[in-house]
């Protein structure tokens, strides 16, 4: 069969990878990190730098396809390889959605509307920015940011210089709070011929910045957003000539939805889908960056429940398996920390 290459070695990858294994193709995971939990999972492991161009060229040159699961590899070396196996989604993607700037003015060209922001560059410049969005605010890093790392929120009154040390001098983008309703999030899939599906819009709960539970279908004040919602992502993934699993993240708002930001890969907030969708994410991903026709996105169940486990032990997630309703995901990542990803629960209601 023909193998499909995958720059990152998470939990996303591992569960690509599996989806992969039964579509009949082997995966080569890419990652600096020799503890993968996706090369458990794969037939071939190369462990080196995002930047080891001889290495990325070796592995290229045994992959007929590449995708990515991790979207802060350096953009520069994967055009260096280019001509060697195609990528999916294209660089261009990785490009925007590693700059929250970029990211934002790509969604405002496409008619999306993001918090109000200001780029931060020094201290007088964040002075700057909270005047311009005001207070509560939000100071994220450009770049490299996820599960609400490299964040700092601001409230009226706070020494900025202190918020500007805790961000580590970083180049950042402040944002205005945006006061929501709920968070919900667009996951699409876009095959080689241009062929979009949306799966069921998940309602997201994040606790201390990071996704504890995901659920569809949605309540009315999220699907009244939700062809809005849906055509800015299918605008934004047509301008990228985007293939694969895209996923935007929104605020409901009484003035609309408010794009948060985007993740060009499948997403935590589309996990329900392994078996609450009649195909997931994971595996219309394969399928569009193979170029096979596209699974149907529709709901498996009436109602399906999403639960991150995060921190935890061994003991807490064996007992989840007493109910028999849950489908217990574990991750295979050696050491629990609070705050760290571990595994997912899923439960379908009939
Ligand atoms: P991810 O793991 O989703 O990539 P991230 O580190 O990129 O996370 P964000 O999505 O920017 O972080 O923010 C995490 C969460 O913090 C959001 O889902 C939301 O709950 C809250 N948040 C972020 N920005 C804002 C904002 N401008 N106004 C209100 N809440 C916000
Ligand atoms: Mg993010
Ligand atoms: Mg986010």
């Amino acid at each position: 069969g023909s193998t499909i290459g995958i720059l990152g070695g998470g939990q996303l990858g591992r569960m690509l990878a599996v989806a992969a294994a039964q579509l009949g193709y082997r995966c080569h995971i890419y990652t600096p990190d020799e503890t993968s939990v996706a090369a458990d999972v794969a037939a071939e492991f190369t462990c080196a730098q995002d930047d080891d161009i001889p290495a990325l060229e070796k592995f290229a040159d045994a992959c007929d396809v590449i995708t990515f699961e991790f979207e802060n590899v350096p953009v520069t070396p994967l055009n260096a390889i280019a001509d060697r196996a195609p990528l999916y989604p294209p660089a261009s993607a990785l490009d925007i959605a590693q700059n929250r700037i970029a990211e934002k003015k790509f969604a405002q060209s496409h008619g999306g509307t993001p918090a109000p922001f200001a780029e931060v560059i020094d201290l007088a410049s964040l002075e700057e920015a909270i005047k311009q969005v005001s207070t509560p605010a939000i100071l994220k890093t450009i770049r490299m940011g996820y599960d609400g790392k490299g964040q700092v929120r601001i409230k009226a009154g706070d020494n900025l210089e202190t918020c500007w040390d805790a961000i580590g001098h970083q180049p950042s983008v402040a944002e205005g709070f945006v006061t929501f309703s709920h968070e919900f999030s667009v996951i699409l899939v876009r095959g080689q011929d241009g062929e979009i599906l949306y799966w069921d819009t998940p309602h997201n709960v994040h606790e201390d910045g990071i996704l504890s539970l995901s659920s569809a279908p949605a309540p009315a004040a999220i699907l009244k957003h939700q062809d809005a919602a849906r055509a800015l992502a299918a605008k934004m993934a047509e301008a990228m000539n985007y293939v694969g699993v895209l996923t935007c993240e929104f605020f409901a708002t009484a003035d609309g939805p408010v794009f948060n930001e985007m993740a060009p890969r499948v997403h935590n907030s589309g996990h329900w889908t392994i078996e609450g969708a009649i195909t997931s994410q994971f595996e219309n991903h394969i399928r569009a960056i193979c170029g096979l026709p596209l699974g149907d996105t529709g709901l498996a169940a009436e109602k399906v429940e999403m639960t991150n486990l995060i921190g935890g032990n061994a003991e807490e997630w064996q007992a989840l398996l007493s109910d028999p309703a849950n489908h217990l995901h574990l991750y295979g990542k050696g050491e629990s920390r609070p705050g760290r990803k571990m595994g997912h629960v899923t439960r379908l209601f009939f």
